[in-house]
Order: C-alpha cells, then sequence, then structure tokens
C-alpha cells in the first residue's frame, strides 16, 4: 500500500467537505518543501507581494519552460487580462479563442473591450480547430492596409488566444502560419498545460506570450496565482509595471497610467517553488493514470478514452472520456449521478462559451463538434495522489454500470 493511502482527506478547495472514502475530482498534492519555505516567509517577515521567493519562481518557472522572461501575478485571469494589454489589444478589436475552454480568456478578452470569436474544437484532442481559425480568417475577414478586419463586424482582428485545455497542447504550427501572414498576435493559455511539448516545444514557449495559473486545481498550485511568460523583453517590463499599479515614482507615488494590483505573494511564490521542484513526478502520476484508464476503457465501446496526438506530450492535467450514450446505455449526466452515489466525484467540461449567456452578442464560427463533447464529456478522479485502489474502484464502477444498463435493455 502506497503512503498515500494513509494520508488524511484532501478536498476540492471550496467543495464541501466529502465523506469517508469519496474519490475526489481533482486536488491539490503537498508534501514538499512547501511548510519549509512558506515557514521562511513567515520567520523573516516577508509575507507580501515582493520577496525572493517570487524572483525565484519566476526564474525556476521561466526555466523549466525554456523562455526568457516571467512575471508572476495572483491567478492565471489577470496574467491573461495583462497579456492582453501589453500585446496591445485594444477596444473593439478581435480576438479569435477556442469555444471549449473554462470562461477565463474569454472574460479577459472582455476586460479591454474586445470581443471574443469563439472557434470550435476539432473531434481529436478536443483543442482549438486550426483549420477553422484558418477558414474564419481567410473568408470571413479582409485585408485592407495592413490590417485584418471582420467582414462582418467591420471590427480590426488583432491576435489568436488558443487555449491548450486539459493537458494537451493545441497544433499550433498553422496557427502561428496563419497569424504570420495576417500580422495577428498569438496569446497562449497555457493554464492547464504547464509542461505539455508540441513537436517536443513546451506549451508557453510557442506564440507571442503566454499565461499560466496556480489555482488550487492545477498541476501545481500556490493556492492562487498565475505567470506571464514571454521573450519580449519591452512587454515583460511593461507587464511588470501594469500589475505592480502602474508606480512611476515610488518615493511620490507618481503613476503615468492606471495599473493593476494582480503581484503574487512571497508565501504563494514559496509554495510555487516547492510545487515546481515535484512538478516532474506530478506529471508521471497523470500520465500513469491516463494510460490505467486507457487500458480499462480502451476496448469498451460507451467510451472513449482521452487521446494524445503523435506530435503531443500530454500532461493529462484533468483526465476526461467521452461516454457514448448509445452504446453505454447511460448518458454522461446520468453516469455523473450514478458515479455520485458511488461517492465517485466527476464533472462534466464547461459550457462551451458561444451558447454562455455572459458572453451574448459574440460571435462564434461553426461551433457543433464543442457542442457533442460538452454533452459527451466527463471528467473522472485523476488527483497526482489517486491510489492504485482509487482508480480500479473508479473502472470497476464504470463497466458496472455500463452493462447494467446494456442488461436494462
Ligand atoms: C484555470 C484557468 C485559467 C486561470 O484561472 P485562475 O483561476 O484565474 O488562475 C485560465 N484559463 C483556463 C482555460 C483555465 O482553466
Amino acid at each position: 500500500m502506497s503512503t498515500t493511502d494513509q494520508k488524511p482527506m484532501q478536498f476540492e478547495p471550496g467543495a464541501p467537505a466529502t465523506a469517508e472514502g469519496t474519490i475526489p475530482l481533482c486536488v491539490p498534492e503537498i508534501r514538499g518543501n512547501e511548510w519549509e519555505y512558506i515557514k521562511e516567509c513567515l520567520d523573516t517577515n516577508w509575507v507580501s507581494s515582493v520577496g525572493a521567493f517570487v524572483d525565484r519562481f519566476e526564474r525556476e518557472l521561466v526555466d523549466y519552460v525554456g523562455a526568457k522572461y516571467a512575471v508572476a501575478t495572483c491567478n492565471g485571469t489577470a496574467a491573461l487580462h495583462i497579456a492582453l494589454l501589453v500585446a496591445g489589444i485594444q477596444s473593439e478589436d478581435e480576438v479569435l479563442v477556442s469555444t471549449l475552454t473554462f470562461i477565463s480568456p474569454a472574460n479577459a478578452i472582455r476586460y479591454v473591450g474586445a470581443w471574443p470569436v469563439f472557434i470550435d474544437a476539432e473531434p481529436d484532442y478536443w483543442q482549438m480547430d486550426p483549420q477553422k481559425v484558418i477558414d474564419f480568417l481567410e473568408e470571413e475577414c479582409h485585408w485592407t492596409n495592413g490590417e485584418l478586419h471582420n467582414k462582418t463586424t467591420g471590427r480590426r482582428v488583432k491576435a489568436i488566444l488558443p487555449v491548450h485545455i486539459l493537458g494537451h497542447p493545441v497544433d499550433m504550427d498553422p496557427i502561428i502560419e496563419v497569424a504570420k501572414k495576417y500580422n495577428l498576435v498569438v496569446i497562449e493559455d497555457a493554464t492547464e498545460s504547464l509542461g505539455a511539448k508540441y513537436k517536443g516545444w513546451m506549451v508557453g514557449t510557442l506564440g507571442d506570450i503566454a499565461c499560466f495559473s496556480f489555482n488550487g486545481n492545477k498541476i501545481i498550485t500556490t493556492g492562487g496565482g498565475g505567470m506571464i511568460v514571454t521573450d519580449n523583453e519591452r512587454w515583460a517590463e511593461k507587464a511588470r509595471y501594469l500589475t505592480t499599479q502602474a508606480k512611476d515614482d515610488p518615493l511620490e507615488y507618481v503613476h503615468n497610467e492606471i495599473g493593476y494590483n494582480y503581484r503574487l505573494t512571497n508565501v504563494q511564490a514559496a509554495m510555487g517553488v516547492a510545487q515546481l521542484e515535484q512538478l516532474d513526478d506530478y506529471i508521471a502520476a497523470k500520465r500513469r493514470i491516463a494510460e490505467g484508464y486507457g487500458d480499462a476503457f480502451g476496448n469498451m465501446a460507451g467510451i472513449t478514452p482521452m487521446q494524445e496526438a503523435d506530435w503531443a506530450f500530454s500532461i493529462f492535467w484533468m483526465y476526461t472520456a467521452l461516454i457514448n450514450e448509445e452504446n453505454f446505455g447511460l448518458d454522461s449526466r446520468a453516469l455523473l449521478k450514478s458515479l455520485q452515489k458511488e461517492r465517485i466525484q466527476t464533472r462534466p467540461l464547461w459550457q462551451p462559451l458561444h451558447i454562455s449567456p455572459a458572453h451574448v452578442g459574440s460571435l462564434s464560427y461553426q461551433c457543433d463538434v464543442a457542442e457533442r463533447l460538452n454533452r459527451q464529456a466527463l471528467s473522472l478522479p485523476c488527483s497526482v495522489g489517486l491510489t492504485e485502489n482509487q482508480q480500479t474502484r473508479v473502472e470497476r464502477i464504470v463497466r458496472q454500470l455500463c452493462s447494467q444498463s446494456t442488461n436494462a435493455f
């Protein structure tokens, strides 16, 4: 039995306490130097938004990813907001973004007064569909005086914001190629995929600027936190300036611009440094879990296990399978309820943003695949600390529910 079996039960941040024996969806793993480094902050009184751990976390993360500059932020959404600002996205610009994602990047686009254009997912790995990006730009936009404009709205199209969802990279080459052609900025939302690789390159180094998140359920966590990563020195400096209230004279408190209080604290960064030390182990655990589910469900007609492209190294951050209602006998939501009765936490993917009430008035382009994925997808327990016994229980009960419902017909 592994030592994690003896650990006190951990709970998803914000979720109500669950009974003994519950298998949570995805909870943090805290077993390294977190206590020691945080204690160091408390002992030395360096608890706020400057400190050695902030510098160290930025440097170590950017070294891990293989980019030049990093600016820590209080969360991933703030990182996206600032990335859009430093990349020059302006009010009434349009930004192409994945429709099948957590809502954060679309909200950040609205924070700067720009408009999202929601792009469908491809059916294999569920990422932003590069062919639909190209089709939209080629067919729905026109190029005049060195700028691309949406034919329908007349607005300037300024950036593409691919989101590497669930730990798997987006197929970036075609997106980068078309972005070059039309002089568009590429902003990567890499918040769910730290450590994932595209054709051997780390996500976060593929576009012009990238964002990470260290929220409670991400692969590594600082409780809440984020990071902007870029090779553009000017953008990095501007990001640092804007995240620290745009203070131009720290003695006299002179500000030439409106800034934001978006910095990460030293205490949080201390946790981040400790978590980063364990990232490779966490990724190995996530990949082991994915392999296990793949083996267990691979020959079942009712379930499509999560795939990894041959050009990808996925971190399988949130293990998700597709439930084919006809063959399985239950749809994804009925399966969720049945698993809940067995004290197994699962969750559907996000409502696609092109149908989100929060984003009515935004445009979308051919988003039918995302709607099907939303109906079929179910995320299964995949905490780094998931034990073999727990995973076997999930697999056994899913198999039972499948055959039960088939027998019932
Ligand atoms: C988690 C996440 C973010 C950032 O979330 P924060 O909670 O603000 O750190 C952004 N985009 C996606 C796709 C995410 O999953």
